[in-house]
């Protein structure tokens, strides 16, 4: 495939965009040569500006669960378009959204919009901290929770691929009240919690990790986490910004059988348009603005274009249920073929999987955590990424990141898949 007029992109937008792009794992930096711009996208196809058609494994990272320009989403954020594209103001579809969104997530009684992953986790945290009057946190290495400075501490996803979990421009004096565990590792926790006895508000955590190529928590360290949380008087944060509304209605939260305190959110919830949200039962979230001390604002939060997308994917998941399966069906059979092909050839590997979030790891022992995530092999990873993609399959361009399927791709376009993988050389 040719990719010349990407290319001539790429070096136009790195003369006025740092890096050439507004993402940095977009970039293509930990597996070389240039990004592909896209002109337009439809079902699980992308279309690039060079002419290619790409059968699409990260649906702009998650979001689009039905496909790309899926016709209700479209529609809907068209049709509301024509009515003012911003207000400031209350809209009668915020609730609309809020009251989906909650029905289907049966323990949370108020939601809050906001504009993005980063700012439902940074806003979690600070209400966490508000309502526990403790200012400490626990995160997992290699767990990704946007770009706020309490999270860029062992950050997974881009922060990783590029060298810099902790970032420089996080002082010394919030990195120290971010904590460290190991995922998957209840020890690690236990001891960090019994260190800081009655200091910290929240341990957060992807409960199904995605940034760190796809983690599955075991069954004892989940549920052991809700009960130290419990036991302390620690609140719980899910980040569900991947998995809410992709694993399930309940997201995490109901395939796993455990409650959190909080839930953030972001992607599906919004369609392929900027939200992000977090939720709680009422006595925490009447902590926040205007109604509690806590501060929270946002100038497009509640936007409708925005929340016209969400609703429309979110009533469409909520009336056909079955998607979930159907996804979950599509990432067993992509997985067996996957496995079969590496097999075949002789490449060690693993590959872990839930619902419709798949990663497959060049390494031969079990990827459990940041630690064992991290001894993938990227030679291996390059070539497997860059063969694919001379076949018209476009895979996160990181071994860190995990896929997102969309209920688009057909069983034709999974078989296009595997049989790419059983052409190319690793
Ligand atoms: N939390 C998780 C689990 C994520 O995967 C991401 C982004 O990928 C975020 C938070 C941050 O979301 P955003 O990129 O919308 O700020």
């Amino acid at each position: 495939m040719i990719y010349q007029r990407s290319s001539a992109l790429f070096a136009e937008a790195k003369k006025y965009i740092p890096g050439g792009v507004n993402s940095p794992v977009r970039a293509f930096k930990a597996v070389g040569g240039d990004p592909i711009f896209v002109k337009k996208a439809k079902g699980a196809y992308l279309y690039d500006e060079d002419g290619n058609k790409l059968i699409d494994y990260i649906a702009s990272w998650g979001p689009l669960i039905l496909g790309h320009a899926h016709e209700p989403v479209i529609n809907a954020v068209v049709e509301k378009a024509q009515n003012g594209t911003s207000f400031g103001m209350p809209t009668e579809i915020e609730t609309e959204l809020a009251k989906l969104a909650i029905s289907m997530v049966p323990n949370m009684d108020k939601i809050r919009f906001v504009n993005s992953g980063t700012e439902a986790c940074m806003s979690a945290v600070r209400l966490a901290r508000g309502f526990t009057g403790k200012d400490k946190i626990i995160k997992f290495a290699g767990c990704y929770h946007g770009h706020s400075d309490s999270f860029l501490i062992q950050a997974g996803s881009g922060a990783v691929t590029f060298g810099s979990p902790n970032s420089p421009g996080v002082t010394q004096g919030t990195a120290k009240d971010t904590l460290l565990a190991v995922y998957n590792n209840l020890d690690s926790v236990k001891a960090l919690v019994n260190a800081n006895k009655g200091e910290l508000a929240a341990i957060i955590i992807e409960p199904i990790a995605g940034n760190m190529g796809c983690i599955i928590p075991s069954d004892e360290f989940i549920k052991g986490l809700r009960d130290i949380c419990t036991e302390e008087g620690i609140l719980l944060i899910f980040d569900e910004v991947m998995t809410g509304f992709r694993l399930a209605k309940g997201g995490a939260q109901e395939v796993l059988n455990i409650k959190a305190d909080i839930v953030t959110y972001g992607k599906v919830i919004g369609g392929g348009l900027p939200v992000g949200a977090f939720a709680a039962r009422t006595e925490i979230m009447d902590f926040l603005a205007p109604d509690g001390p806590v501060y929270q604002a946002g100038t497009l939060s509640g936007n409708p274009l925005a929340m016209s997308a969400g609703l429309a994917m979110l009533t469409e998941l909520n009336n056909n249920p079955e998607v979930f399966d159907s996804l979950a069906k599509k990432t067993e059979y992509l997985h067996k073929g996957i496995a079969e092909v590496l097999t075949e050839k002789k490449v060690t590997h693993q590959i872990n999987r839930y619902g419709s979030m798949i990663s497959v790891h060049f390494t031969d022992k079990p990827v459990v955590d940041f630690a064992t995530s991290a001894k993938g092999n990227n030679e291996t990873f390059k070539k497997y990424f860059h063969g694919m993609l001379e076949k018209g399959i476009y895979l996160p361009p990181s071994a860190f990141e995990s896929y997102f399927l969309n209920d688009a791709l057909s069983y034709e376009d999974l078989d296009a898949t595997i049989n790419a993988l059983r052409e190319i050389e690793l």
